[in-house]
């Protein structure tokens, strides 16, 4: 397959009329700048081609429950107010509708120019904690989904032992998520098998749910067991956590996972929000990406990451949408910088030498989101991946500008329906701003979302 588009970036920068060719894997196998269009490439010569982001962190169940929590209902509604909606929330989700809501959301991600998602999966088990009859049952609808929505998937099945850093057992609403440690590597072998049908481009890591629900001992055993592959863990997103950590552990959560754990460029913290510089700088020297979710993160009002100061620390991060509330590519760029911005109270604060805020901030979330998926893509170059995302060049937002300024006006002036095609590993699910699939996947969900309202 060919495509030919009449402007890319390419990592020799950006290149007017450009061939990319992709093999029958979905594999990019050759890119040609300054051709003309042969006559049975793709042809199209009003776009922009970019390679697509992969977001780094995803629940897609919460999807469903977007909207329904914004609502004061406590005299200070908070992080943990909220996780106790979404524990009753899930209660009753079935296999089925948890595969019709992650059909959905990653539907909706292609259509804003993602090719691919890490899927941090911890709905597990029925209601009460019964496993079913295949353990991996959940974690074989998110793969179904991901499949029938044609996006990249790295799947990573969540441990959750314990309710708290005391050890205690789980609570009622926290269920449906656990597992001793042999139920989660069964759990991990079931999924490896349900990815033998998948395309090549799948894979499997793991995601020790966060410090609060798996013990020290686990969480070693666990990353032991898996000497390859990406590893996410939810940590020093809330400063209770923190605070909670540092009592009984004697460290901050980021310095206690760096002391205890071989942390390195297989990791990925998430959120990693509250942490001091000293911190800052040693997860950068790790190799370890950080996963930020902009969106999410200002919806539960955790707090402002120091960006800047990774940056200069030379980390990497990477962009999820967590919670999915809204997913919203551009949106969770721009809010990115702009909440640096708030608290520094300078302009164009994440930037690099180009200084272009739009080119950094794109260039940092493709290769932080590649790293953290264990993806090869990021790039238009010979043997990754064809995660390929194309804008409209005769957009309004556009109009008359060229090179990294179209990243600048995309992120700042516009939104994602500036996104026209988009292909994962060569599959093409966008066209013309639209899932190839969008009616049929948006009424199965519109039906899931009915029976859940009703409680069936
Ligand atoms: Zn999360």
């Amino acid at each position: 397959m060919n495509i030919f588009v009449g402007l890319a970036l390419t990592p020799e920068g950006w290149c007017k009329n450009v061939r990319v060719t992709v093999d029958e894997v979905g594999r990019i196998s050759a890119v040609e700048a300054g051709v003309e269009a042969n006559p049975d490439d793709q042809n199209l010569p009003k776009r922009i081609l970019l390679p697509a982001l992969s977001n780094l962190h995803s629940h897609s169940f919460q999807r469903a429950m977007s909207g329904l929590t914004e609502k004061r209902l406590e005299k200070q509604d908070s992080f943990w107010s909220w996780r106790e909606l979404m524990y009753s929330f899930l209660e009753h989700l079935n296999p089925e509708q948890i595969e019709a809501i992650a059909t959905l959301v990653f539907m909706e991600m292609l259509e804003c120019g993602y090719a691919s998602v890490g899927e941090f999966h911890y709905v597990h088990h029925q209601y009460g904690g019964k496993q079913y009859e295949n353990i991996a049952e959940t974690s074989c609808r998110v793969i179904n989904a991901a499949q029938k929505a044609g996006i990249g998937l790295t799947h990573l099945p969540v441990f959750y032992m314990q309710s708290g850093l005391n050890g205690n057992s789980l609570a009622e609403g926290q269920l449906r998520f656990g597992n001793e440690r042999s139920g989660f590597l069964q759990l991990l072998e079931n999924s490896q098998t349900a990815l033998k049908n998948a395309p090549e481009d799948y894979l499997l890591g793991i995601a020790p749910h966060s410090l609060r629900a798996v013990s020290p001992e686990s969480l070693k055993e666990i990353v032991e067991t898996r000497t390859s592959g990406p590893v996410h863990i939810h940590i020093a997103e809330q400063l209770k956590e923190v605070e909670e950590v540092f009592e009984n552990y004697g460290a901050r959560p980021v310095e206690w996972l760096l002391h205890n754990e071989s942390v390195d460029s297989r990791w990925c913290l998430i959120h990693a929000t509250h942490m001091i510089p000293e911190e800052t700088q040693n997860v950068a020297k790790s190799g370890a990406v950080v996963g930020l979710c902009p969106i999410t993160e200002a919806n539960l009002g955790d707090g402002i990451f120091d960006c800047r100061g990774l940056l200069s620390s030379g980390g990497k991060y990477g962009i999820g949408s967590d919670s999915n509330v809204f997913i919203a590519l551009t949106e969770e760029l721009r809010l990115l910088e702009y909440s640096q911005r708030y608290v520094s109270k300078e302009r164009n604060v994440l930037t690099s030498k180009s200084g272009s805020v739009g080119r950094s901030l794109y260039n940092d979330a493709l290769t932080g989101g590649a790293q953290a998926l264990g993806r090869k893509s990021g790039s238009l170059i010979p043997g990754n991946w064809a995660d390929l995302v194309s804008l409209d060049i005769e957009a309004l937002s556009l109009w008359d500008c060229s090179d990294d300024e179209i990243l600048d006006r995309w992120i700042f002036t516009s939104d994602d329906s500036l996104v026209r095609e988009v292909w994962s590993a060569g599959r093409q699910m966008v066209v013309h701003g639209q899932h190839i699939h969008h009616k049929e996947i948006e009424q199965r969900y519109r039906t899931v979302i009915q029976e859940i309202r009703q409680g069936r």
